[in-house]
């Protein structure tokens, strides 16, 4: 058998970050304490952005890819043993710490998380960065006083990967949800998930009052820009927002009437640096509250030699729910 195995690695090209497959072998890896076999990895934003010259990435050469399932090979801590299956979300992953686009990842033990028993490496990598994001989102909501009694739930990008598993996770809770996309052909597919209304995206889209009539108890946003501007306009007295994302903008051109004169919050969440008691919450919720039905449906799987050309589909919007990206 080879000694070699195949890497995207993203490398500086006149000037740019440039994503290509390479040859690595097990030498070429950092030297952290454990080394896993990787199994899946996934597709996210993110890593659209990191594999079509985006500088995520904040040290070249990179191994892409933050998300990883795979079983450990070698252990220098005794919590981890040959044979363990392993998680690790984000914590730098192809941005300052080589990534999961490779048949052997050499991690940090205190970024492990155990393989949950309610779900396999392919249905983990289902779930991803995108899944445990959409769940850390309802978790800020109901920490902050939500209940499924209080109204609609707004999920934004409703059709890409932290939408649907937060429509998914939001719908077995019991709550009423409603989805805005962009799509209209995938409605069939959101109700499918647990979406009960739907918005047109660019009914978010442009600048109106800074009060608009109050619609939502609580808003799980992905695309910030003026999309959060506006569903901050329409949160009801009191009610809660989840940001999380950026696919429609960086900026937010919003006032703070909502703030002061309604209660409302904005609460921040982010994946990547989330504390390890969070992270293992947030599996232990997946399992409890994620429909595997749901999940299925929402996932497909590519080989790793197909991640490049899928890069520029997410970015523009073009993928539905979940990839999966075998690493095997
Ligand atoms: P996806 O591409 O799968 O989903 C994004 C969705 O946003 C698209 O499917 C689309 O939904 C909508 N969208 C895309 N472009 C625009 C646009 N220009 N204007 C309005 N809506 C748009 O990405 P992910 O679900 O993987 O990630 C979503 C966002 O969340 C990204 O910005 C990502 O960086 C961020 N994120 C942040 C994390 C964190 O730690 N804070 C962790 C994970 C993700 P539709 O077609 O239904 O309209």
């Amino acid at each position: 058998m080879s000694d070699t195995f195949r890497a995207v690695v993203i490398e500086e090209v006149d000037g740019k970050p440039k994503a290509g497959f390479k040859e690595l072998t097990k030498k070429d890896l950092p030297q952290n304490d454990v080394l896993v076999e990787v199994a899946y990895s996934t597709l996210n934003y993110k890593d659209g952005l990191a594999l079509t010259g985006g500088r995520i990435a904040r040290k070249l050469p990179m191994v892409a890819g933050i998300d990883l399932a795979g079983t450990v090979v070698m252990s220098g801590n005794s919590d981890f043993k040959p044979g363990d299956k392993v998680i690790v979300n984000g914590y730098g992953l192809s941005e300052t710490q080589w990534g999961a686009y490779s048949r052997f990842a050499s991690v940090k033990s205190d970024w492990l998380v155990r393989l949950p028993e309610a779900f396999t490496m392919q249905e983990a990598m289902a779930i991803g960065t995108a899944g445990y994001t959409a769940m850390l989102c309802v978790m800020a909501l109901e920490d902050a006083g939500l209940s499924k009694d209080d109204g609609e739930v707004l999920v934004t990008g409703a059709a890409g990967g932290v939408g649907s598993v937060a429509i998914a996770i939001l719908a077995r809770k019991g709550y009423k949800v409603v989805a805005a996309t962009g799509r209209p052909e995938t409605h069939d597919y959101l109700a499918s998930l647990g979406a009960t209304g739907f918005v047109a995206r660019e009914d978010l889209a442009t600048k109106g009052a800074p009060m608009a009539k109050e619609r939502w108890a609580a808003a799980i946003d992905s695309v910030g820009g003026q999309t959060l501007a506006t569903v901050l306009s329409q949160v009801k007295y009191g009610g809660f927002v989840a940001a999380c994302g950026l696919a429609g903008g960086t900026d937010l051109p919003a006032s703070v009437f909502p703030f002061i004169l309604r209660n409302v919050s904005l609460l921040g969440v982010d994946s990547v640096m989330a504390p390890m008691h969070k992270r293992k919450r947030a599996w232990w919720q997946l399992a409890q509250d994620l429909p595997k039905g749901a999940l299925a449906k929402m996932t497909e799987v590519h080989p790793l030699s197909e991640v490049l050309e899928l890069a520029p589909k997410i970015l523009a919007g073009q993928i539905r729910g979940r990839v999966v990206i075998d690493v095997s």
